[in-house]
């Protein structure tokens, strides 16, 4: 399976890391706010990229570059995954995973055979609200929970990310996550900007004093909480 996206040079998605991320197009999810809405929808109408010209190009720029993100769309749903990874790691690169833990196997697998450095995993909203907020009638929680509850004891460095959107998101909600992930290391909730991208439209941002209150919230339950894309 082909990845359908490249962002050639990245300075943002892995520390400061000069990183190249590969975008897998397709996930379980469809969480209407979600701005990759052709990735989601549309995932045999995008590109694909042959593994042999990625290959090709990390292999010309060990010198140049540190890493590699592998995002999407949702990546793990590549069932050759671990084998592309082990591919990247060959080549010398750290390698940052994104996912929103719906398949906690290859998760684990990934971290337990040192293919991953750093993952970055999505916590939608509390597990009450977790199904609207993905857009999934009659979700299953227990592959997210087994992903995170993973996390949070696995020796990977991780971080967990939450975009706040006003419709989804509570003070009540907030708080229930916090428990959720106690003992979590850290928890950005991100900015969620509208555009006509997004799955659905009429979602709105949550404003900067209550993203601040929420992090005061969360900060009973998690060691570090930080906004991001707020100004
Ligand atoms: S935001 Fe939701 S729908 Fe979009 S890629 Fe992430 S998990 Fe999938």
């Amino acid at each position: 399976m082909d990845f359908s996206g490249w962002e050639k040079l990245s300075l943002v998605d892995y520390d400061d890391n000069i990183t190249t991320t590969l975008f897998m197009a397709g996930c379980p999810f469809r969480c209407p706010w979600c701005h990759n809405s052709s990735l989601v929808l549309e995932p045999g109408k995008v590109g694909h990229i042959p593994w042999s010209e990625i290959m090709d190009y990390l292999s010309k720029r060990k010198n140049v570059l540190d890493a590699v993100c592998v995002t999407g769309g949702e990546p793990t749903m590549m069932p050759d995954l671990l084998d592309k990874l082990a591919d990247i790691k060959s080549l010398g690169y750290k390698i940052k995973l994104d996912t929103n833990g719906s398949d906690p196997v290859q998760l684990r697998v990934a971290v337990e055979q040192g293919l991953v450095d750093y993952v970055a995993m999505d916590i939608k909203n509390c597990e009450a609200r977790y199904a609207e907020t993905v857009g999934v009638k009659n979700l299953n929680f227990a592959p997210v929970k087994e992903s995170f509850t993973y996390l949070l004891t696995s020796p990977v460095r991780y971080e967990f990310r939450t975009t706040l959107v006003e419709e989804f998101h509570t003070k009540e909600d907030i708080e229930t996550l916090g428990k959720m992930i106690r003992g979590a290391k850290v928890l950005y909730l991100q900015e969620f900007i509208d555009n006509k991208n997004c799955i659905a439209q009429g979602f709105h941002t949550v404003p900067k004093e209550k993203a601040l209150l929420y992090r005061a919230i969360l900060l009973k339950y998690v060691e570090r909480c930080e906004l991001r894309g707020y100004d």
